[in-house]
């Protein structure tokens, strides 16, 4: 499981609705949890083992694979059960919890990423409530090597 986490996907309701899933997969992101659950899942589910079979003569699951997202991954773990929503390993020099965020939404910072977030100053919260305020544009840095890190390859 080295660097893999813990991706729970969840579809329909459980709770309340007629129909719920739900699925937990371990996977190093979102991308590869998704393809290996669509490759292990089949296309239909057959309901069995009625007590009454003479009535009821067949219930069946469908299940849209294609039709599942990463979208669908409500909660992301890793080994030790902790939220995970970042990668804090730097993916030039593999320095461990050296990342730092140094721009939000325009605004210079230096805040360190941990793997359930950041903090954003208040400058940058204000002008994002105004905006169209996206993590594609936060800047990261690597405080070891110095090296620019594309944002998207942080994010689990
Ligand atoms: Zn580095």
């Amino acid at each position: 499981m080295q660097g893999e986490f813990n991706f729970h996907f969840s579809f329909g309701d459980s709770g309340q609705g007629p129909i719920g899933m739900c699925a937990r997969v371990w996977a190093k992101s979102k991308a590869e949890a998704l393809k290996k659950l669509q490759e292990a899942l089949p296309e239909k589910i057959e309901v069995k083992g009625f007590v009454d079979s003479t009535s009821i003569e067949y219930v069946n699951v469908y299940l849209g694979v294609e039709n599942i997202t990463v979208a669908d991954i409500d909660e992301v773990e890793d080994a030790d059960g902790n939220n995970v929503d970042y990668v804090t390993t730097c993916p030039h020099c593999g320095a461990p919890d050296a990342l730092v965020v140094v721009e939000a939404n325009g605004v210079a910072m230096h805040s360190r990423l941990e793997v359930d977030g950041f903090e954003v100053p208040d400058e940058a919260a204000n002008d994002a409530a105004n905006s169209d305020y996206s993590t594609e544009d936060e800047k990261v840095e690597c405080e070891e090597c110095g090296e620019a890190v594309d944002f998207a390859t942080v994010l689990v």
